[in-house]
């Protein structure tokens, strides 16, 4: 399946696109991630992208669109791909659209992932990654956890852009530039929304059920 994750920062795109991809055995393609990633690596593209990922502002489109294409042209993504912090830009879905209809392969589902947005800065403000390892975790894991990573023992740290004030920015670039993408894949017909206040596996399954895959998906599920 082809699939793009839609949500306000903080609405669990991660979470579920890292469950979807394991359940239907496709890659999860994070632009953040792969963002972060350009900014340690200290190269050209990384001192061009850092001013916008620390203010909490969108990347421009040539430059992730890019990225994007590049990711997609790799071979695991052609068995599919759940793409999670891309199309941001309506400009950004027309690319991704035009790419995969080159390909003839179009996009299967937009996922919209339904939360307020007082609870979606909430959760980011809360939440913590791990140093070490990159993995996040909500603000229930973060309390038991002891300030460490339960996957590898690494420290617990807030994701420098999660901080209040960066949030509430990038809360408002999502209203302002994200906000029509969702109506760009409503009008297409392939937009599924999902309640996002509901237990993680519950979310997970209203997913599947909607994407016609087999419900009862248990978190740790394979
Ligand atoms: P995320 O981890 O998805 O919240 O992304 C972190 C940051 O990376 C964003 O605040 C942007 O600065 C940048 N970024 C990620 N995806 C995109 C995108 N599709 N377009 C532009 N900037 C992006």
């Amino acid at each position: 399946m082809r699939l793009v994750m839609l949500g306000l920062p903080g609405a669990g795109k991660g979470t579920q696109g890292e469950l979807l991809g394991r359940r239907l055995a496709i890659p999860r393609i994070s632009t953040g991630d792969m963002f972060r990633a350009v900014l340690r690596s200290e190269t050209a593209l990384g001192r061009q992208v850092k001013e916008y990922v620390e203010r909490g502002e969108l990347v421009p489109d040539h430059l992730t669109v890019a990225l994007v294409e590049e990711r997609l042209n790799q071979a695991d993504a052609g068995r599919g791909f759940v793409l999670d912090g891309f199309p941001r830009t309506v400009p950004q879905a027309r690319a991704l659209d035009e790419k995969l209809r080159q390909i003839g392969r179009p996009l299967d589902a937009a996922v919209f992932i339904h939360v307020p947005e007082e609870e979606a800065v909430r959760r980011v403000s809360a939440r913590r990654v791990c140093e070490q390892c990159g993995a996040t975790y909500g603000q229930a894991q973060v309390e038991q956890s002891g300030g460490r990573c339960p996957a590898c023992g690494g420290p617990l740290v807030q994701r420098p852009d999660d901080s209040e004030e960066t949030a509430r920015r990038r809360l408002q670039v999502y209203l302002s530039q994200t906000r029509p993408v969702v109506d760009y894949y409503k009008e297409r017909g392939i937009l599924v929304e999902v309640d996002g206040q509901q237990p993680i596996p519950d979310v997970l399954e209203d997913i599947l059920r909607a994407l016609g895959q087999q419900g009862n998906a248990g978190v740790s599920g394979g």
